[in-house]
Formats: C-alpha cells, sequence, structure tokens
C-alpha cells in the first residue's frame, strides 16, 4: 500500500513515510492509493474470530512491507488489550470505547501511531524525536500514554492550567519515563499557539527533532475501523441479522471516516449518522452542497469542538467526491447542550445507565434517524468514560461518578509539571 495526497497524486509515499510525515508536504492528507477488499469468506468468519485476528486481517494491508506480520501482530496485541463491549441501552447498543488505559476511544489510534513511530524513527536516524503535543484534557492523555516508555521518543505535553478535569490532570501528569508535562498559565488555544511557533522555530529545529502526534496522522486515523468490524462481531454474536446504523460524536470525523472505510472495504453497514454538537460545518455542507469552515463554539462535549474538520475531505474522497453517493449512507445532524443534558437524563432515567455528553450527542442522532428507519442494529458509540467529564456528569444527572478501577490508583499518583507563563519557558526548556 502506498498512500497519496489528496491534493497532488503525484505526491507518493510508503506507509512508514506517511506515518514520519504526518501531513504530505503539500500540507493535505494522506490517504491509501487504493481500498483493499476483503473476501466474503472473511466476512462470513468475522463472528468467529478474535479481536486480534480481526485486527490482523484488517490492517495487514495498509502497513504493507513496512511492518512484519509479526511486529504488526506485537503491536496491535498491545494497543487491543482491553474489551469493546456493547450494553444494551433501550432498543440501542452502546460501544463503549473507553476501557482502555486513559478511558478514551483514541487511546488505540494514538497507542497504534506511537508504536509505529517509536520503531520507524530507530530504523530511519539515531537522534531522538520529541513529541511535541497541546492538549485541551482528552487526547494528550491517549497520546502520551501511548508513547509511554517508547525508546528513541521523548514527549512534551502542554495542558491549560485549572481547564482540565482532575482524572485528565492526572492522567497527564502522572506518568513519568519519558513524558514531560508543562503546565501552561493560559488558555488551549494559548498551548497551541506554542507549539505552532516552536515547530517553526529555527533556534529549535536546528538542534531538536520535532515531531506532531496529528490526529490526521494515517496509523492514528485507520486503526479505528475495527471497532465497527468488532461491533459487528458481536451483534452477530447476539443473533442480530440486521446491518448495523453507527452514530457517532464526531469532531475531526477521523473515527466515523475509518467505520466508513470498513463499509467501503465490505463490511456490512446499513448507515452512518455524524452526530455534532452545535459545531455544525457537516450539517450545513448536507444541506447545501458548499463546505464552509466556522469559528469553533465551545461546548460540553469539547472534544467535538472542531469547525473545520479536517477528515471529512477523507470521506469525500471515499465516496468520490459525489454528496448525491454519500448521502445514501451518510447523514449528519447537531445538538445543542440544552438536548444532549436532556438526553443525558433520559438516558440515565429510563435505561439506569450513565452516558457521557459526546455518547449522548450520538443516542440523540441515533434516536432521531431510527425513528424514520427501523433497526434491531442500533449502535452509538460511547468515546469517554463519563469519570472523564466528571463535572457536566454529575451536576446533570445528580449522582456521584465513580472512578474505574483501572485508573484509580492514578488519584494517589504525585502530579509532577512544570509550569510555563510563556513561549520563552517553553523555548528553554526544549534546549536544555
Ligand atoms: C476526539 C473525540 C471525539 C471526536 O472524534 P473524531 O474522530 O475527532 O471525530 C468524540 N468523543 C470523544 C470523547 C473524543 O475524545
Amino acid at each position: 500500500m502506498k498512500y497519496v495526497s489528496l491534493a497532488n497524486n503525484e505526491l507518493r509515499t510508503s506507509f512508514k513515510q506517511a506515518v514520519i510525515q504526518g501531513l504530505a508536504p503539500d500540507k493535505s492528507l494522506y490517504y491509501p492509493t487504493y481500498i483493499p477488499q476483503w473476501k466474503a469468506s472473511f466476512i462470513e468468519e468475522i463472528p468467529n474470530l478474535s479481536n486480534l485476528e480481526i485486527a490482523l486481517e484488517g490492517m495487514r494491508p495498509f502497513v504493507d512491507q513496512d511492518l512484519s506480520l509479526s511486529d504488526l501482530e506485537l503491536i496491535l496485541s498491545d494497543v487491543l488489550s482491553f474489551d469493546f463491549p456493547l450494553q444494551k441501552v433501550g432498543d440501542y447498543y452502546s460501544l463503549e470505547l473507553f476501557h482502555g488505559p486513559t478511558l478514551a476511544f483514541k487511546d488505540v489510534g494514538a497507542g497504534f501511531m506511537a508504536r509505529c513511530l517509536g520503531r520507524f524513527i530507530q530504523d530511519e536516524q539515531e537522534q531522538k524525536a520529541t513529541v511535541l503535543v497541546a492538549t485541551s484534557g482528552d487526547t494528550g492523555g491517549a497520546v502520551a500514554n501511548g508513547f509511554l516508555g517508547v525508546e528513541g521518543i521523548d514527549v512534551v505535553i502542554l495542558y491549560p492550567s485549572g481547564k482540565v478535569s482532575p482524572i485528565q490532570e492526572k492522567q497527564l501528569t502522572t506518568l513519568g519515563q519519558n513524558i514531560t508535562a508543562l503546565e501552561v498559565q493560559g488558555t488551549f488555544d494559548d498551548c497551541q499557539s506554542m507549539v505552532k511557533k516552536a515547530f517553526v522555530d529555527g533556534d529549535i529545529t536546528s538542534k531538536v527533532k520535532l515531531t506532531s502526534a496529528n490526529s490526521i496522522n494515517v496509523a492514528r486515523w485507520i486503526p479505528q475501523m475495527l471497532y465497527y468490524i468488532f461491533a459487528y462481531k458481536t451483534l452477530k454474536n447476539n443473533g442480530i441479522q440486521d446491518a448495523p446504523v453507527f452514530a457517532v460524536p464526531s469532531g475531526n470525523f477521523g473515527n466515523i471516516c475509518a467505520g466508513m472505510l470498513a463499509y467501503k472495504m465490505g463490511l456490512p453497514v446499513s448507515h452512518f449518522i455524524a452526530c455534532n454538537n452545535v459545531n455544525d460545518t457537516v450539517v450545513d455542507f448536507m444541506n447545501t452542497g458548499v463546505y464552509r469552515a466556522k469559528d469553533t463554539v465551545a461546548t460540553i462535549s469539547n472534544a467535538m469542538d472542531v469547525g473545520n474538520p479536517s477528515n471529512f475531505v477523507r470521506i469525500l474522497e471515499l465516496f468520490n467526491k459525489q454528496k448525491k453517493e454519500l448521502e445514501l449512507d451518510f447523514t449528519a445532524c447537531s445538538y445543542s447542550d440544552a438536548q444532549t443534558k436532556v438526553a443525558m437524563q433520559e438516558i440515565y432515567e429510563q435505561f439506569n445507565y450513565v452516558a457521557d455528553p459526546h455518547g449522548a450527542v450520538a443516542y440523540l442522532g441515533l434516536k432521531a434517524y431510527t425513528t424514520q428507519n427501523p433497526t434491531t442494529a442500533g449502535v452509538f458509540l460511547e468515546t469517554a468514560h463519563p469519570s472523564k467529564f466528571i463535572d457536566v456528569v454529575e451536576s446533570t444527572l445528580d449522582i456521584e461518578v465513580a472512578l474505574p478501577e483501572n485508573v484509580r490508583h492514578l488519584m494517589n499518583r504525585e502530579k509532577q509539571s512544570i509550569l510555563t507563563s510563556n513561549y520563552e519557558d517553553l523555548k528553554s526548556f526544549l534546549l536544555q
């Protein structure tokens, strides 16, 4: 498999180079040169295969000769070491993607990319690389955790002081080893602009090899397709015959786009619903045919506060840039914070299930669609454990949310961060 820039089909490269570079040299996204097709016999066998067997078959064509089958297997068994259960919620299923080390669905993509990048960077050069990321809370933990202990890579992570939840802060600041947390006295935007400045600062880049753990990296995007196959497997094993309808809480549209990739490779899926908060750029596009990026609006489902979703071009590409074709398989919808809170209450009161705000937005989208198009296989993706958004969940439902077992120990660990007030602090830290 080679990868090609979506804006220039002469810019082709290997999986390894696409992972190292992140973006193509023309700043466009990389995209696979062809969509592999699964044999009907593989689809039939899915209910009988282990998650690892499914993952190996799913990912193999995309990594090509850059990872041996045994290396791929090592990486995948590391990254998929937890469950992806479907919970019955009323007439629907919640696909719980939060059982990983940082309680967020990004653990799989971030972990896979980190391990690939660690390996490729070691192959390519002796110099250590520094991954520099800014986080508003959720992504940073998954990225940092993915790179924890990966040789040849240091991770420097900037987060806004006092603006991430307690568990998120612990996840960023207690890892140790090759991970350093810089606690910035400012907003997420301040963190982001410091990172951007560092990447173009010659004093730094001449001495330190900086890398971004960008969410559009093909190694972060593609493995997310596995969730959809695992859900299909579980539905089949529960005797459900309908092809699933997937409602996906979407921000940058990476997750849903990976599901649509699996569909184009042959996975039976009946429909995809992109569920947004009020950041509704794609809803507008589906209504008008005109794509116009918007300013980001802050919401309670803040991991989806994206006004210009970068992966949407990949979705269009999967459907030959034809909105008419896309409409047959894909719907987009948008909900306000007030609607999201009502949905969280409804899910709790009627089904005794605690959804986080992102999952609740997806539930709303699923409910609206299946009212018109009934199915026995309606699945909404629950992308974060409710304890990661504890303030909203506790105040909306008037309950206390317990931390899951696998992160409880973090709360007793000591926070280690370096207070950072401006760009010069970051620069001298990187150069020291
Ligand atoms: C990142 C994130 C999303 C959005 O995923 P995209 O792939 O960017 O669409 C949804 N929910 C949670 C909890 C997230 O962290």
